[in-house]
């Protein structure tokens, strides 16, 4: 068939093939600059826009028409803007402000504080507007959210349902919308089940092309949400499929290596220490202990909340591999940890005669040579590392234990990755996201699990407080006193620019008004993710030497950094994150002797009001995660959003625990029946973890 006899817009033309893989840049409708602006949603290809699904909803039922908003309510409403003006407040406060107008009537909208928005929102422009309505010279409404949807005409908007997409500064929510409207049948045309219709049928899920138009397209909310589970089935079910294959080749033989307790180098390290263990970490010290010395190969997770002390229980295991003579590495996600760790575990090793070795990327070839041989003769060593540890170039002679830090941080494939580097080393686990036992077993499968509630003694508390907007001015005077008194602070920012989805501060329009304003003549200096590995662990450097003051910043900063000096945190739009990264968030402050503050700043509603006080409430790192479990679910636990390495992206284990619990026991049966995944019915499975998890590859000899 001639490819010019049907339109191009038709979707039943299929003569114009658009594989999955194909770069977004190729896609109708994208360009260069359009391409970059999807690069940074992580959409790469014409399969990840198929993949970027709605983060919301909103329909006829939710969407409150303008003539009917009340003074008191916490509505959405949708309406055009028809004028719109900055207005000055008298105490200095620039209000943005837009008139909007619906079919049904018209009503005011105020953006304390955002001139800037005067930039990107027009005249014309229809907002998808949240938040409560006020009576202020009639009825105002004050978002606390919005969507700039452009000039889409609002009549045709309400009514049906409207998909709400997590875009970028450069891409609005409209242009994303089109783009898919203008792509989906084509990608849908592409996509092939990759379940046997018997799995599907016991998952009670929908097929994946259905699935996929109904969250792009629902037709009502309850079509989506049928299609959002069919996803996170998926998701689930290819996780539980890696983990559980993962910790039966971890086990298999159960034979491990059986250290015996010589006590050469532990009792050693227990004199020297400059202070003395908890109960929790002597009881968790002799679990691991029993474990390394049975025949039974350790996979072991230690838990503790920020600051319980997880390091020296690791660094006692270490040492029983190496008066094994044994090799002992410890893997860390960032450089700067590493760097950390080698440094403070040098100082606690230094009595021993003990000198970690660092290996990391950034170690020059001649070094990295030298580590190469060191650790690929026989001798005993204590090596701490980044990721460069599971390099195909490293290789151990005798490892015998393997320490994960932060494991959360790093992949299932990493982990069996490292898990593989000896011959078969016990594994240690470190994770300061306090999660449930039972919530751990389902995640991460087969391991055991010790956990550390007790905090090393003499540490001072974190002062934690709310403040509302009107306290900024204050507030930041407070930063600058710290300053003066030589202190240093964390400002941290939700976002890194602005962005016309949400009315955020955005760290990077802060930074350069906090560095005219507010905290002028002070050292300032801005980190987010779009800096890359290194120049942020510059950056840490820089601070943790002193040489700035105060460090504005997404939460990138959220790794185990150790800087005394630092003791106050600012965090702006706190309800924006979960309870358990703010706590993370927190404990970068209070490790040195000074009084040390956390200071979340900002109007918030009289619900997140009610859930951030949890954190002045209470500084256990469990009940806050149980909260935020309860609360908000798994993705706020792990900041995922912020941290760029989503354990779920669609999936939620507490809002889908049925899809969950199907998938652990759907993976356990096709596992038991079929181990390698060879045959021709799990084809399709195969297929799926061969192209979206590639590092998995060798878990399943795929190929
Ligand atoms: P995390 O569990 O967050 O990784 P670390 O292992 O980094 O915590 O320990 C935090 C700090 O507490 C370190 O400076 C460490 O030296 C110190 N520390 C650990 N155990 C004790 C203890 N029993 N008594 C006093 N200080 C301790
Ligand atoms: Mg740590």
């Amino acid at each position: 068939m001639p490819p010019t006899s049907r339109p191009s817009s038709s979707p039943a033309n299929t003569a114009r093939r658009v594989p999955l893989e194909t770069p977004i840049r190729f896609l109708k409708g994208v360009g260069d600059k359009r391409a970059e602006a999807l690069h940074r949603l992580g959409i790469h290809t014409a399969g990840d826009l198929l993949y970027h699904v709605p983060t919301r909803y909103e329909d006829a039922s939710t969407i409150v028409p303008i003539s009917a908003l009340a003074p008191g309510m916490d509505a959405t409403a949708l309406g055009r803007v028809i004028s719109k003006g900055i207005l000055p407040t008298r105490k200095g406060l620039r209000i943005f402000h837009v008139v909007l107008q619906d079919p049904s009537g018209m009503i005011e909208a105020a953006f304390p504080g955002q001139p800037f928005l005067d930039r990107s929102i027009d005249k014309g422009d229809v907002l998808l507007v949240s938040g409560p309505v006020r009576f202020y010279h009639g009825r105002q409404l004050v978002p606390r959210e919005f969507v700039n949807l452009g000039e889409e005409d609002s009549g045709e908007t309400v009514g049906r349902v409207l998909a709400v997409y997590r875009v970028t500064e450069m891409l609005t929510v409209r242009q994303l919308r089109a783009l898919v409207d203008r792509n989906l049948e084509l990608l849908l045309a592409e996509v092939r089940e990759h379940l046997p219709n018997d799995i599907a049928d016991a998952a009670r899920v929908i097929p994946l092309p259905d699935a996929l138009r109904a969250v792009h397209r629902p037709g009502s909310v309850t079509e989506a949400e049928k299609g959002r589970r069919r996803l996170a089935f998926d998701e689930f079910f290819f996780d539980q499929l890696l983990h559980r294959r993962a910790n039966v080749l971890a086990r298999e033989p159960r034979h491990g290596i059986r250290f015996e307790n010589r006590r050469t180098l532990t009792s050693k390290l227990r004199d020297n220490l400059p202070f003395t263990l908890t109960g929790a970490q002597t009881q968790a010290i002799r679990e691991i202990v029993a474990d390394m010395s049975s025949e039974r190969r350790m996979h072991r997770l230690l838990q503790g909340d920020v600051g319980s002390g997880k390091t020296i229980v690791a660094v006692f295991a270490a040492l029983l591999a190496l008066e094994n003579e044994y090799q002992a590495c410890l893997m860390a996600p960032t450089e700067l940890l590493a760097e950390q760790h080698a440094r403070s575990i040098g100082r606690l090793l230094a009595p021993l005669g003990i000198t970690p070795l660092l290996v990391t990327a950034s170690r020059s070839a001649r070094e990295r040579r030298e580590l190469d041989e060191r650790l690929a003769s026989s001798e005993p060593a204590f090596v701490i590392g980044t990721h460069a540890l599971v390099q195909e170039r490293t290789r151990f002679a005798r490892l015998g234990l393997a320490v994960i830090d932060e494991q959360h941080r790093f992949g299932v494939e990493q982990r069996a990755a490292l898990g593989a580097k000896g011959d078969r080393p016990d594994v240690l686990l470190l994770s300061a996201t306090p999660i449930p036992r039972s919530l751990a077993l389902t995640l991460y499968g087969d391991l055991d699990v010790t956990v550390l509630r007790e905090r090393p003694p003499g540490r001072l508390r974190v002062t934690t407080a709310l403040r509302p907007e009107k306290a900024r001015d204050k507030v930041l005077q407070f930063v600058r006193q710290q300053v003066e008194q030589g202190r240093q602070a964390y400002i941290v920012y939700p976002v890194i620019d602005e962005s016309e989805k949400v009315d955020l501060k955005a760290a990077t329009t802060m930074h350069a008004e906090l560095a005219e304003g507010a905290l002028k003549g002070i050292r300032l200096a801005l980190m987010h993710g779009r800096l890359d590995a290194a120049e942020r662990d510059d950056l840490m450097r820089q601070f943790q030497a002193g040489k700035i003051d105060v460090l504005i910043a997404t939460t990138v900063i959220e790794v185990g950094i150790d800087i005394p000096n630092a003791t106050l945190m600012l965090v702006e739009h706190p309800e924006r994150f979960g309870l358990s990264q703010l706590h993370q968030l927190r404990g970068r402050v209070g490790r040195g002797a000074d009084a040390s503050y956390c200071i979340l700043l900002g109007g918030v509603s009289r619900e997140a009001y009610e859930r951030l006080s949890i954190l002045a409430r209470t500084d256990d790192g469990f009940e806050i995660a149980r909260a935020d479990l309860r609360l908000r679910g798994m993705g706020e636990l792990f900041g995922e959003r912020q941290s760029g390495t989503p354990l779920f992206k669609i999936a939620d284990p507490v809002r889908d625990e049925e899809q969950l619990l199907a998938a652990r026991d759907i993976a356990e049966r096709v596992l038991d029946a079929d181990p390698d995944l060879r045959q021709p019915r799990h084809a399709g499975l195969r297929r799926v973890l061969g192209e979206r998890y590639a590092r998995s590859l060798e878990l399943f000899q795929v190929g």
